[in-house]
């Protein structure tokens, strides 16, 4: 080993690289394909709210510091729940509030329980702050809250539960959590990431619910899925003045910029952007789920804005025939979920090239497939 790699925190040095998926520019050079259909990260396909985009050309002074405080955007996001504006976390997207959690509250040593599959930062950012890491398999595709509950011992420190789950798309019952929320004991901080919360319909947990019950919870929210706002990078949550508080004097200092946070002041108010993503979101799945039916492989029922598909020939190939057909997806395999892709929902042509691709590649698996077994019969 290099000298330099010796530098590294020993219990760090085989730590992955995050993998955000197939990007469209390595699509367009491997393949030649000037305008793939990018269905693997979960974004927005109509784009960013246009009252937000025009707040961030309306930014015009970028010389001084922002007011870290953020009293504005703290207040907005406060007003809905009736919430004290100091309960309002604020972030450079919520990958860093997870991180900021882990940095914070767990000690070297102290245990963090999460689901199995479940969004890949926890693992990480559990792994930098030392933590003894226990993983739960998803019963059916969902969080195993008694499971989970089960796996807590006396040295757990945090628990994440993401709801709706990337990358299963389910979610918990609102009654389950709350009972979960009782339960578990009061030195446990229980982060419930709702990143796509704003897509599940009629009945939806709002984890402020459990906050409210149980002060040793924080919800993590995220502009970067329904507001469009992914790369201006902003994640905010709630959670209680005193965490929030202790979380601030661990922060990097003018962690959220002013375009983000003038962009986001005017997303919360795009009703109509917001409405119009929820609605192509909600026809999407619709689609989705009859297509699938349709061609008999079988989905998680999803309340975020991708699907978790099965295939009938390992992920990686399935997605790397999709990738030769310019349709990026990801694959189950790196996302603890062999034998299933993630698709995102996409515009109605998004997700008609995809489909007319997946029900081709369908056809040639089956196939090839039914040719293989054949010959195997005529063989034995
Ligand atoms: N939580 C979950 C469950 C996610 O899927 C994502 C996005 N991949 C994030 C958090 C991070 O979002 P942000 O862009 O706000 O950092």
């Amino acid at each position: 080993m290099s000298a330099l790699g010796d530098l590294v925190r020993r219990d760090l040095r085989g730590l992955p690289p995050y993998v955000p998926g197939t990007s469209v520019g390595e699509v367009r050079r491997r393949f030649g394909i000037a305008t793939p259909v990018k269905l693997s990260q979960n974004e927005n396909p109509l784009g960013t709210s246009p009252r937000a985009l025009a707040a961030l050309h309306g930014v015009a002074a970028l010389s001084d510091y922002v007011e870290d405080d953020h009293t504005a955007l703290r207040e907005r996001l406060a007003a809905p729940y009736g919430l004290d504006p100091r309960a309002v976390l604020l972030g450079h997207g919520s990958n860093e509030l997870v991180a900021l959690l882990c940095s914070t509250f767990v000690e070297p040593g102290q245990g963090v329980v999460i689901a199995d599959p479940t969004f890949s930062l926890y693992a990480k950012y559990a792994r930098v702050a030392g933590a003894a890491l226990t993983r739960v398999p998803l019963r059916d595709g969902v969080h195993d809250l008694g499971a989970m509950l089960a796996a807590v011992d006396a040295t757990t420190k945090l628990m994440f539960v993401c709801d709706p789950n990337n990358p299963t798309g389910t979610r918990v019952r609102r009654d389950a959590l709350l009972a979960f929320g009782r339960a578990l004991p009061t030195s446990v901080l229980l982060v419930v990431d709702q990143a796509y919360v704003e897509y599940a319909d009629g009945g939806a947990l709002d984890a402020v619910d459990v906050l409210r019950e149980r002060p040793a919870t924080v919800v993590l929210r995220t502009a970067s899925k329904i507001f469009g706002l992914a790369a201006v990078r902003f994640g905010y949550g709630y959670a209680d003045p005193e965490i929030v508080s202790a979380t601030d004097r661990v922060r990097v200092p003018f962690n959220v910029s002013r375009p983000a946070a003038a962009a986001v002041l005017a997303a919360l108010d795009d009703a109509d952007f917001i409405g119009r993503s929820r609605a192509n979101n909600a026809a999407g799945l619709a689609r989705l789920d009859a297509a699938f039916a349709e061609l008999g492989v079988e989905a998680y029922p999803s309340a975020a804005n991708f699907v978790a598909v099965t295939v009938p020939v390992p992920a990686d190939e399935a997605y790397q025939a999709l990738l030769r057909r310019g349709i990026v997806v990801r694959s189950g395999d790196g996302l603890g979920m062999p034998g299933r892709l993630r698709v995102t929902v996409g515009t109605p042509e998004e997700l008609d090239a995809f489909l007319a691709a997946f029900g081709e590649l369908l056809a040639l698996w089956r196939g090839t497939a039914a040719s293989a077994s054949a010959s195997a019969s005529a063989v034995s």
